[in-house]
């Protein structure tokens, strides 16, 4: 089994989505991460989906990476009597500490830091900014507000005060306890929510240590201040448009998104495009024109990911929008213009070491030679994040004899993961790297692949050994 682009697809599971049977369709569609959103849902749900996960990777031999996505200091609001509600610009609207559920006229708020911070004027977003409201009066549990716009409010929406500080730390005791759980059960990718800066991803990873990559979402403008010590410290990025769009004025959106693509893919880590990338596939079997683009944009871009949210987790046609984003992946890939954009920066300097002197030469032997395929021996990954940093314009295969590293690729750009026994002899190298490369169907019989090993063999970091194999 293999796909038939370079740029992934992450898909977001929920109530639409948590069968083992629509989490295989979902994977046959094209899904090569699942991110299991820990802002909603029980433990229970995101255990047994993991435990579909695993059992389908078992079935199709195929690695798939799955990541928890931690709710982080996100304002929430709580739930009401009926789930949802109507209500209309003009109108008061209560929010307050009772745990008492909401109604047409008041809902609960469960974050007193939010009540202390407030004056009257303050604008406070619901629902990634569809419902706006203005603070009239408040008290150290409660704010009276005047609807300015929005249609309805529903359990648990999200809720953003630009432009207030809020003494919140990144990981609240929820995400501590959500951490714990989420590496127990084996997950490859933490997510970390509204990162404000390197301290807190520094933290993260002081408490995961390896067990999983921890992937950041920038969301905050704070963060854009210290954008590059964040993405050298973080194992991948996330590109969060959903809280970020809400949080800075929206046309500031797609160039902070070129940006952090540009740094991540310059410090050669995973970047991915999140929020709304089909948005109304949630409600429609086809995607508008401009949600196309937005995908193609990504792609054009040299993203690594693109991410299905509500569309997969909540929507109609979970299955159409992964065939819908493969559809525009794999055009896109096959355009004339997208190998020359992905080459077309400036600033992609090699570092002076060895994977990175091998990974630039097997791109360009690749090319002189028609190679079919590059192939990467990887322990850790590291090697095989340099190959893929290069963009090469053919599949690379990432051998590994470890399972978890295979696993976490799956999130990087081209990189098609093979977990695989460590090799010992230059031979068996040749020989398993076109013995792969054929059975995956990357290359046929008579074609060259250029391989990337590291002498002696199984240790990290000594990629060092470039050989063009006949297969
Ligand atoms: P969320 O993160 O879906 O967890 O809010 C993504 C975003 O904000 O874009
Ligand atoms: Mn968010």
């Amino acid at each position: 089994m293999r796909r038939q682009r370079s740029a992934k697809i992450v898909a977001t599971l929920g109530p639409a989505s948590s069968s083992p049977a629509m989490i295989a369709a979902l994977f046959a569609a094209g899904v090569d991460v699942f991110r299991l959103n820990f802002s909603h849902g029980e433990r229970d749900e995101h255990r047994a989906r993991l435990s579909a996960i695993r059992a389908l990777e078992k079935e199709v031999d195929r690695p798939i990476a799955i990541m928890a996505d931690l709710q982080g200091p996100k304002l929430r609001l709580g739930l009401f009597a009926k789930g949802k509600i109507a209500i209309k610009p003009g109108q008061n609207f209560r929010l307050d500490l009772a745990a008492t559920p909401g109604d047409q006229k008041r809902a609960p708020l469960p974050h007193p830091e939010i009540f202390a911070v407030l004056d009257p004027g303050t604008e406070i977003l619901l629902d990634d900014g569809r419902v706006r409201l203005r603070v009239e009066t408040h008290g150290k549990d409660f704010a009276e507000t005047r609807v300015v716009a929005g249609t309805e409010l529903s359990d648990r929406k999200g809720v953003n005060l630009p432009g207030v500080v809020l003494p919140l730390s990144a990981l609240t005791a929820k995400d501590r306890s959500d951490l714990a759980f989420a590496l127990g059960l084996g997950v490859d990718w933490i997510a970390l929510s509204f990162v404000q800066g390197p301290d807190d991803v520094a933290e993260a990873k002081k408490l995961v240590t390896g067990r999983a990559g921890v992937l950041v979402k920038l969301e905050k403008p704070a963060a854009m201040t210290r954008l590059q010590e964040i993405v050298d410290l973080a194992d991948a990025v996330m590109v969060a448009r959903g809280d970020l769009g809400v949080e800075i004025p929206p046309e500031d959106v797609p160039p902070l998104q070129k940006e952090i693509v540009h740094v991540c893919r310059r410090a050669g880590k995973p970047v991915v495009v999140a929020t709304q990338m089909l948005e109304s596939m949630v409600h429609a079997p086809v995607p508008t024109r401009a949600e196309t683009s937005d995908v193609a944009t990504a792609i054009y871009e040299g993203a690594d990911a693109v991410m299905l949210s509500a569309e997969t987790a909540a929507g109609e046609y979970p299955i159409e929008a992964v065939t819908m984003m493969d559809r525009i992946i794999r055009r896109v890939q096959a355009d004339r213009f997208y190998d020359a954009g992905l080459h077309a920066e400036s600033g992609m300097a090699l570092e002076h070491t060895s994977p990175d002197a091998i990974s630039a030469a097997a791109r360009q032997v690749a090319d002189t030679v028609g190679a079919a395929a590059i192939v990467s021996y990887t322990s850790t990954g590291a090697t095989a994040l340099r190959a893929a940093r290069e963009r090469p314009a053919v599949p690379t295969l990432a051998l590994t004899a470890r399972l978890e590293t295979a696993r976490r690729l799956a999130l990087v750009w081209g990189l098609h993961c093979v977990h695989t026994a460590d090799v010992h002899r230059f031979g068996d190298m040749i020989q398993k790297a076109t013995r792969i490369a054929l059975r995956e169907g990357f290359a046929e019989k008579g074609q060259r692949i250029v391989i990337t090993a590291g002498i002696p063999f199984g240790t990290p970091g000594a990629t060092n050994v470039l050989h063009i194999a006949w297969v």
